[in-house]
C-alpha cells in the first residue's frame, strides 16, 4: 500500500491542507498526495521496479494472478529502453528508410516509376515517435487501467528488502511497502572509456535514433546487431557508413557463415567495414569527429574522421543506487543481479528478471522471465527454455536465428548435420525479386533433432517463429521437412532446408 512521506520544503502551501487523496493520486505520481508522515497500511503483494518489457508485463501477469501490484518507472513513460528507445523506434527507422530506400533505387525495376523522391527527416522522426507515444502511453492509459496496477513514476531504492523509497519524478518522495519485489531496471549505454557520448556529434543510439540532419559522414563502433541496425537506416538516407570491429567479423554471436554472407550483403549495399581495428580515442574539432584507430593485433595507428560518431559497444545492467549492497543483493563483477533458476537474488522475497540479469538483453527475453517469475511466485512452476530464445537483426535481408550455430557444436565436441537452401531457389523470393540469403539447418548426427537454425534473408525475423517452436518441441528437421507448407511462400525454403538437413531438398 503506497504511503507517503514529503518533506517541509517540499510540500506546497495549497496543497498541503488537502490532507485526502484524490483517486487519481497514483496515477499522477501522488504529485497532489501530501502528507506530513507515512501511514501504516496493507503493503502490496508484488512491486515491480521498472517499467520496461520485463517489469510492465510482469506487473500485468502479477495483476491477472490476483496479486496487488504496483509498477514504478523513473523515466516518465512505461515501455522501458524496448519502446522508449530501443526495439520500436529503431524499427520505425528501419521500416521508413528501407520504403525510402526501394523507392528511390528499386521502384523502377519492378515497373513503378517515381520522380522526385525526397527525404523528409523531420516526419519521418515525428512518425517514429508517434510509434513510441502511442504504443508507450496504451500500457499506461489501458493496460494498467485494465488490470488496477498502481503506477508510481519515480525512482525507487531499497530501504529495507520489503520498503521501497521512491523519489518521485514531480517532487517529494514517497515509501512502498512490498512482500515481493521484482527487480527490472533493464540496461544502459555501455560508455567507450574516454569518449564523451553528446548524443549530438557522438552518439549513443538513443542520440542515433534523432539525428536532424543525415550525417555526410557516420563511423559506427561496433559491428553488433545495435550498430548494424543504425549503421542501414543512416546508410539508406544518404550517408556513407563505415563501421569499425575489434574482432574479425560482425554479428556477435552470429553463426560465422551468415555473419560473413550478412558482411557481403551490406558491403553490397555501401556499408564500409574496418575489422580487427581497436578504436583508441576520439577528437571533436572543426565540426568534426576524429577517430584514432589501431589494428587490434597491434600496430598500425591511423585516423578516421566523420561528421557523427555512433558509440554502439554494447549495454550494461542498471543496478547502481538501488540500494542493493545495503541491503546485501549479490551482484556479479559486470554488475549483474546473481539469481537462481527461479528468479531470486540472494535476498529472500526480492526476484530479478531481463537486461539486469544474465542472458540475451532482448526484450521478449525479459517478457518471457517476467511472466515466469511471477508464476513461480503464484504457483512454484514457471518457465523460460533459454535455448529457445531467438535474436533478429532487422536489417534487409534481415537475420534469425535460434538454437546453437556451428561453431558452438564444435567447441562442444557435437557431431551435427547441416541442410541449407537458398533463398535465389525459393519461388516467392524470386517473384519479390528479393532472395538474397539462405536457411541453415543444423541438427543432432544420430537423432536429427533440430539444434539451430540460422536465416538471412527476407522475412527472416518472422520465419524464425517456426524454428523456435521446432526447438521448443524438441522437432527433428524430418518433422518440418514432411510439414505442409503454402506455395508459393518464403517458409518453402524453411522446409527445403530441414528437408536438406536429413535428406534432398527438390528445388536444389
Ligand atoms: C537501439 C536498441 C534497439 C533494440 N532492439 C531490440 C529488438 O529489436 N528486439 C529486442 O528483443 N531487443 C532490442 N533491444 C533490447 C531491449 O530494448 C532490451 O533488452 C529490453 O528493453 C530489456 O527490458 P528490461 O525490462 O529488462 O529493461 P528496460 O527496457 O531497460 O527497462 C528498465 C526500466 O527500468 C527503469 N528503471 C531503472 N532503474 C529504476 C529505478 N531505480 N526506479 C524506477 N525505474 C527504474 C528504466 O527507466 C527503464 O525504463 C534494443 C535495444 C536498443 C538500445
Amino acid at each position: 500500500m503506497l504511503c507517503t512521506r514529503t518533506t517541509t520544503q517540499l510540500v506546497r502551501p495549497s496543497m498541503a491542507s488537502t490532507l485526502v487523496a484524490p483517486r487519481s493520486a497514483v496515477a499522477a505520481g501522488l504529485s497532489a498526495y501530501r502528507r506530513g508522515l507515512a501511514t501504516a497500511a496493507e503493503p502490496y503483494d508484488v512491486a515491480v521496479i521498472g517499467g520496461g518489457p520485463g517489469g510492465y508485463v510482469a506487473a500485468i501477469k502479477a495483476a491477472q494472478l490476483g496479486y496487488k501490484t504496483v509498477c514504478i518507472e523513473k523515466r516518465g513513460a512505461l515501455g522501458g529502453t524496448c519502446l522508449n528507445v530501443g526495439c520500436i523506434p529503431s524499427k520505425a527507422m528501419l521500416n521508413n528508410s528501407h520504403i525510402y530506400h526501394q523507392t528511390k533505387h528499386d521502384l523502377a525495376n519492378r515497373g513503378i516509376d517515381v520522380s522526385d523522391v525526397k527525404l523528409n527527416l523531420p516526419k519521418m522522426l515525428a512518425a517514429k515517435n508517434a510509434s513510441v507515444t502511442g504504443l508507450t502511453s496504451g500500457i499506461e492509459s489501458y493496460l494498467f487501467k485494465k488490470h488496477k496496477i498502481d503506477y508510481v513514476k519515480g525512482t525507487a531504492k531499497f530501504s529495507s528488502p520489503t520498503q521501497l523509497n521512491v523519489a518521485l519524478t514531480e517532487g517529494g518522495e514517497t515509501m512502498l511497502e512490498a512482500k515481493n519485489v521484482i527487480i527490472a531496471t533493464g540496461s544502459e549505454v555501455t560508455p567507450f572509456p574516454g569518449i564523451e557520448i553528446d548524443e549530438k556529434q557522438i552518439v549513443s543510439s538513443t542520440g542515433a535514433l534523432d539525428l536532424q540532419e543525415v550525417p555526410k559522414k557516420m563511423i559506427v563502433i561496433g559491428g553488433g546487431v545495435i550498430g548494424l541496425e543504425l549503421g542501414s537506416v543512416w546508410s539508406r538516407l544518404g550517408a556513407e557508413v563505415q563501421v569499425v570491429e575489434y574482432m574479425g567479423a560482425i554479428g556477435a554471436g552470429m553463426d560465422s557463415e551468415i555473419a560473413k554472407n550478412f558482411q557481403k550483403i551490406l558491403t553490397k549495399q555501401g556499408l564500409k567495414f574496418k575489422v580487427n581495428t581497436k578504436v583508441i580515442g576520439a577528437e571533436k574539432k572543426d565540426g568534426k569527429v576524429f577517430l584514432n584507430v589501431e589494428s587490434a593485433k597491434g600496430g598500425k595507428a591511423e585516423t578516421l574522421d566523420a561528421d557523427v560518431v555512433l558509440v554502439a559497444i554494447g549495454r550494461r545492467p542498471v543496478t547502481k543506487n538501488l540500494g542493493l549492497e545495503d541491503i546485501g543483493v549479490e551482484m556479479d563483477n559486470k554488475g549483474r543481479i546473481v539469481i537462481d533458476d527461479q528468479f531470486n537474488t540472494s535476498i529472500k522475497g526480492i526476484k530479478c528478471i531481463g537486461d539486469a540479469t544474465f542472458g540475451p538483453m532482448l526484450a521478449h527475453k525479459a517478457e518471457e522471465e517476467g511472466i515466469a517469475a511471477v508464476e513461480i511466485l503464484k504457483t512454484g512452476h514457471g518457465h523460460v527454455n533459454y535455448d529457445a530464445i531467438p535474436s533478429v537483426v532487422y536489417t534487409h535481408p534481415e537475420v534469425a536465428w535460434v538454437g546453437k550455430n556451428e561453431e558452438e557444436l564444435k567447441a562442444a565436441g557435437v557431431k551435427f548435420k547441416v541442410g541449407k537452401f537458398p533463398f535465389s531457389a525459393n519461388s516467392r523470393a524470386k517473384t519479390n525479386q528479393d532472395s538474397e540469403g539462405i536457411v541453415k539447418f543444423i541438427t543432432e548426427k544420430d537423432t536429427d533433432q533440430i539444434l539451430g537454425v540460422h536465416i538471412i534473408g527476407p522475412n527472416a525475423g518472422e520465419m524464425i517463429g517456426e524454428a523456435v517452436l521446432a526447438v521448443e518441441y524438441g522437432a527433428s528437421a524430418e518433422d518440418i521437412g514432411r510439414t505442409c507448407h503454402a506455395h508459393p511462400t518464403l517458409s518453402e525454403a524453411f522446409k527445403e532446408a530441414a528437408m536438406a538437413a536429413y535428406d534432398e531438398p527438390i528445388h536444389m
